[in-house]
């Protein structure tokens, strides 16, 4: 099974970027790595989003 979240269905208004992941941890490891080269996230920014959002980004991961 994969799991994938698109950049705009979690909340950027223009990426459309997808990331993809075996598990949840993998997939947010992968949204994090994104977040930092692109969104100018860190770690700790980046980590305070998801702890914030964590019930949105779930809702936009789709798998297959
Ligand atoms: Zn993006």
């Amino acid at each position: 099974m994969t799991l994938s979240l698109n950049c705009k269905d979690a909340g950027d208004p223009v990426c459309t970027h997808t990331m993809y992941g075996e598990t949840e941890e993998e997939l947010i490891e992968n949204a994090k790595k994104h977040g930092i080269e692109v969104h100018g996230y860190t770690e700790e920014s980046f980590k305070e989003e998801i702890a914030k959002n964590l019930e949105h980004f779930r809702q936009a991961i789709k798998t297959s």
